[in-house]
C-alpha cells in the first residue's frame, strides 16, 4: 500500500485503521447487509450509532446536559452567522481577532448589523500571536475567539476564563486537548469535522441550551440552534456518513489514551518541530513563541522560491500538504492528532536535506 505523509490543514490525513475499518464497513456495516449511507437518518440502527457519537463527545469534554452536542452543516463558515443570529441579545458581541477566520466572522457580526466589538487584535504583526491581556465585559452578550488560527499557526494555550459566555471556534483543534466548560464559561464550541476529526461534512456544535433559547423569532427555522436542540440534530437529513466516519475518530481517540494522551503527544510534535527550526538558520517559524499552534507549523526558508522547490521535492518524497496558505504564503505543516511522532521525525530528515543542499 502507498500512502504518502499527509501535513495537509484540511481535509487532513485520518488514521489509517479508522480508513480500513469503514472501508471493511463500506458495503455492509457491522454485517448487517446495508451502508449506513444507505439507512434511514430515523432508524434504529443509525440512531444509536449517533446517540453514541454525542455520549463519547460529552465524556470527552466532561459536558453535563445544560449543553447539547450537535452535528450541523454548512461547514465552520455557517457558524459565523449563526452566532451573532443566535447568541446576540441586544446588548454587546466582543471578538478578538486573531486571523482570516475571526475576520470572517467579525464581518457577519457587522453584516447584521448588531453592536459588536474588537477587543483585541494582532493583526498590525501579520497574526503572529495571541494577543495578550484579552478583556471581555462581564456582561457582554458573548465573547467570541478562534483557539487555534489554522493559516498563522497560532493558538491559545489556555481558553480564556471569561465571565460572559464565550464562544470558541476550535475547528482546527477540536478534540485535541481537555477543556473545562464549566469553569471557562465556554457558552458555545464548534468546529468543521475535516481539520483535526473527520472528514469534511459535519459541524460539531456544542452550545449551552439556555443561551441557544435567546434567539429572536425573525430568525430562520433552519437557522436557529434550538431547532437542531429539539430535533437532535435532525431537522434536516444529517450528513450521515460524515457522523458515522467522527464516531470512528472518537473510537481512535479512546484507543490513543484520551485527550490528555493526544494532547501530550501533539506536544511532543510540535516541540520536536519548532525545536528543529529555532535551531536552523534556514527555516524560520511565523508564530511567535508563547502562542504557538501544537497543529499548524508555519514557517518559511530564506525564499519564495526556494518554498516552492521545498514543497515540489517534498512531493517527490511522498510528503503532501506542505504548501502555506495563499494569504500567508510560504510553507506550513499540519501535525494534526492523525500525524506519529515518526512521520514529523521523517519530515525533518527531508528538512534537513533540503537545507544541507539548498543552505
Ligand atoms: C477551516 C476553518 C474554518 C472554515 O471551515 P469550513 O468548514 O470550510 O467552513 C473556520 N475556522 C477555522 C479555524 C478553520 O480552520
Amino acid at each position: 500500500m502507498n500512502r504518502v505523509l499527509n501535513f495537509s490543514a484540511g481535509p487532513s490525513t485520518l488514521p489509517l485503521s479508522v480508513l480500513e475499518r469503514a472501508r471493511d464497513e463500506f458495503i455492509s456495516y457491522k454485517g448487517m447487509g446495508f451502508s449506513i449511507m444507505e439507512v434511514s437518518h430515523r432508524g434504529k440502527v443509525f440512531d444509536e450509532l449517533h446517540n453514541n457519537a454525542i455520549a463519547k463527545v460529552k465524556k470527552f469534554y466532561g459536558l453535563n446536559d445544560d449543553y447539547a452536542v450537535l452535528f450541523l452543516q454548512g461547514g465552520a463558515t455557517l457558524q459565523f452567522a449563526q452566532v451573532p443570529m443566535n447568541l446576540y441579545n441586544g446588548g454587546v458581541a466582543q471578538y478578538v481577532n486573531t486571523g482570516v477566520w475571526t475576520t470572517k466572522a467579525i464581518k457577519e457580526a457587522k453584516i447584521q448589523n448588531i453592536n459588536y466589538e474588537v477587543v483585541a487584535s494582532s493583526e498590525d504583526t501579520k497574526f503572529d500571536r495571541i494577543p495578550q491581556n484579552i478583556k471581555f465585559s462581564d456582561n457582554a452578550d458573548y465573547g467570541y475567539i478562534c483557539s487555534n488560527n489554522t493559516i498563522y499557526g497560532t493558538q491559545y494555550k489556555e481558553i480564556p476564563t471569561t465571565k460572559c459566555p464565550l464562544v470558541v471556534d476550535s475547528s482546527s483543534d477540536l478534540l485535541s486537548r481537555e477543556i473545562d466548560f464549566n469553569s471557562k464559561n465556554i457558552g458555545m464550541f464548534y468546529g468543521g469535522a475535516q481539520k483535526n476529526a473527520g472528514p469534511a461534512g459535519i459541524t460539531i456544535v456544542i452550545i449551552r441550551k439556555d443561551l441557544a433559547s435567546r434567539v429572536k423569532d425573525s430568525v430562520p427555522t433552519p437557522l436557529r440552534y434550538t431547532t437542531q436542540i429539539e430535533a437532535n440534530s435532525l431537522a434536516n437529513t444529517p450528513c450521515t456518513f460524515g457522523i458515522y466516519m467522527f464516531d470512528l475518530v472518537l473510537d481512535w481517540i479512546k484507543d490513543q489514551g484520551g485527550l490528555n494522551a493526544i494532547n501530550a503527544a501533539n506536544k511532543k510534535k510540535a516541540s520536536t518541530l519548532y525545536g528543529f527550526i529555532d535551531n536552523s538558520d534556514f527555516y524560520k517559524a511565523h508564530a511567535k513563541q508563547g502562542s504557538r499552534s501544537l497543529m499548524n507549523v508555519s514557517f518559511t526558508t530564506p525564499s519564495t522560491e526556494l518554498d516552492a522547490k521545498f514543497v515540489k521535492e517534498a512531493e517527490q518524497n511522498s510528503m503532501i500538504g506542505l504548501k502555506g496558505h495563499r494569504l500567508l504564503g510560504g510553507l506550513r505543516a499540519s501535525i494534526y492528532n492523525a500525524v506519529s511522532q515518526k512521520e514529523v521525525e521523517t519530515l525533518i530528515e527531508f528538512m534537513k536535506e533540503f537545507q544541507r543542499v539548498n543552505g
